[in-house]
């Protein structure tokens, strides 16, 4: 099923080898393969009826549900260019999105409280708004055109996340989600008996990545229209779920949710692996995981460009699975720069909406630069170190923010830390930890921690000038991953430059 050149192709192949079998499960319902395939086919006919042709651009805000998946097939069915927005995605993201795109239409639930989607969608040019809830239009399928002959057409627009600069639109092809999926199920291997699910939007790259998953290996995902433990431990007892998908905040959460059961009660029975990514992971959190909650945890990377670069393998040592992101299969090609990780094979976005972005993304051999820095082991398993543009600057010397960062993840007052630069007009930048604190934990001071960072052996050039205790740090709704641009806008102008210490 690996080598189908679209996504309708690999939907196809998989309703005919276990029509049966479901596919989706939501609260009560679940759709098997074959209908998923059948409804898709006629909701691809009910939108061609709308005018929805190959090649239109269709963006959609949709939450998480069985519907949202089926009109994303059809889309695919069609060969229109689909372009998901995350649910929470407010008026100025979703105009940017639509205005970028140029989507002649939008999908979207219906019309929300305070919120006319008609109206900015009018506003933005669209042709018109589909709502799209529990009623998608149906057609005859015989009606259709064909479906797409190759995957190598731009059919996906993605928007990254926004964590260093303004979101990127990324374009992406079905034959690359199709890969990114493939390298996902090559590191998790699940059987046909797996029940997974999805904890983020499934307009996430991440959400059509899964899907592939699920197509090649014929298990059903379990789908939360709005995802929060403890009501989706409900879901995930209900359906048995074995393998829960989730980025580091998920795996905090479920940890916090095992230490409330009684002793030698597991929090869900069924449950064999946790299986996420997108964020940094702090090894002490691997280990509490798999000691604590009797599961495997497996981490991989990945970037909206990119959906899935390397995923742990859950049978490799707790070592690896602790320490690294696993190995990146065999089609991608992994070259360092500078530290900096670039990235060629089919998984890789075709580039940007904006091509003066894509010039600059791509090296002269087509690689990617991927503004990760990182390193490939001696068994060839990468490490992240940080962000590009998390490098804090101090007089002239670089320091990485996750050096920092991973030293104070294991100090028992820090529940969890980023560490910034802050601009100051004498060294360049200055560092900056901004700490969050786990329930009953101690005051922390700036001179306390520093004297247990040199204790950990942190060079003094690199130790924290300044220490900010927030109530939360600032995350993202998708992934819950900190913000660190609001932070270094919160903290730069508060203070000028302290006397230097080291
Ligand atoms: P933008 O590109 O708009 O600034 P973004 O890069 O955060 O935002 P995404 O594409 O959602 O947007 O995130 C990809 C980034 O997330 C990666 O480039 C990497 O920095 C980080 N990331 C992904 N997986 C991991 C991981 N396992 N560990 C640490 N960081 C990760
Ligand atoms: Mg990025």
């Amino acid at each position: 099923l690996g080598s189908a050149r679209t996504l309708w192709d690999l939907l196809a192949a998989r309703a005919r080898r276990t029509p049966d079998r479901p596919a989706l499960l939501q609260d009560d319902r679940a759709l098997d393969f074959g209908a998923l395939r059948e409804r898709a086919e006629r909701v691809a006919a009910g939108l061609y009826g709308l005018g929805v042709r190959p090649g239109t651009v269709v963006a959609w805000q949709l939450p998480t549900r069985i519907e949202t998946v089926v009109l994303s097939f059809a889309l695919a069915r069609l060969g229109a260019v689909q372009s998901p927005v995350i649910p929470f995605y407010r008026d100025r993201e979703v105009g940017f999105a639509l205005r970028e795109s140029r989507a002649e239409f939008f999908a979207v639930p219906g019309v929300r409280r305070g919120f006319d989607h008609t109206a900015m969608a009018r506003r933005l040019g669209a042709k018109g708004v589909l709502t799209a809830y529990d009623v998608l239009p149906e057609g005859d399928p015989a009606v259709l055109p064909p479906p797409p002959a190759e995957g190598t057409s731009v059919r996906w627009i993605y928007w990254t996340s926004g964590t260093t600069s303004d979101p990127k639109g990324v374009l992406h092809t079905d034959r690359s989600l199709i890969a990114g999926g493939s390298c996902l199920g090559h590191a998790l291997r699940p059987t046909e008996s797996d029940v997974g699910s999805i904890a983020f939007p499934y307009a996430h790259i991440g959400g059509p990545d899964y899907l592939v998953m699920v197509l090649l290996y014929g298990f059903p995902a379990v789908l939360f229209e709005q995802f929060a433990l403890p009501e989706a431990l409900d879901g995930y007892r209900r359906h048995g779920v074995t393998i829960a998908g989730g980025s580091t905040a998920f795996y905090s959460m479920f940890l916090a949710e095992q230490r409330r059961q009684p002793p030698g009660t597991r929090v869900v029975p069924t449950l064999r692996l946790l299986a996420g990514g997108g964020a940094p992971k702090p090894p002490e959190l691997y280990h509490a995981v798999v000691r604590e909650m009797g599961v495997q945890l497996t981490h991989g990377y990945g970037m909206t460009e990119v959906p899935m670069i390397t995923m742990g393998a859950p049978d490799d040592t707790p070592e690896n699975l602790a320490t690294t992101e696993g190995r990146p299969p065999r089609e991608m090609e992994v070259r360092i720069v500078d530290g900096e990780i670039r990235l060629r094979g089919e998984a890789v976005c075709r580039g940007y909406l904006d091509p003066e972005q894509t010039a600059a993304a791509f090296d002269d051999e087509g690689f990617l630069r991927t503004g990760d820095l990182g390193h490939l082991t001696g068994s060839g398993h990468l490490v992240l170190t940080g962000r590009l543009k998390d490098v804090i600057i101090r007089k002239g010397e670089n320091i990485s923010a996750k050096e920092i960062e991973d030293l104070l993840h294991r100090h028992p007052d820090v529940g969890d830390v980023a560490v910034i630069g802050l601009p100051d007009a004498e060294r360049g930048e200055r560092v900056c930890a901004v700490v969050e604190q786990p329930p009953g934990a101690s005051e922390l001071t700036l001179e306390a921690l520093t004297s247990y960072l040199r204790g950990e052996g942190l060079s003094p050039h690199k130790l924290p000038e300044r220490l900010e205790v927030v109530d939360a740090l600032p995350r993202n709704e998708t992934l819950r991953k900190v913000l660190k641009y609001r932070l270094r806008e919160r903290f730069s102008d508060t203070s000028g430059s302290e006397p230097d210490v080291h």
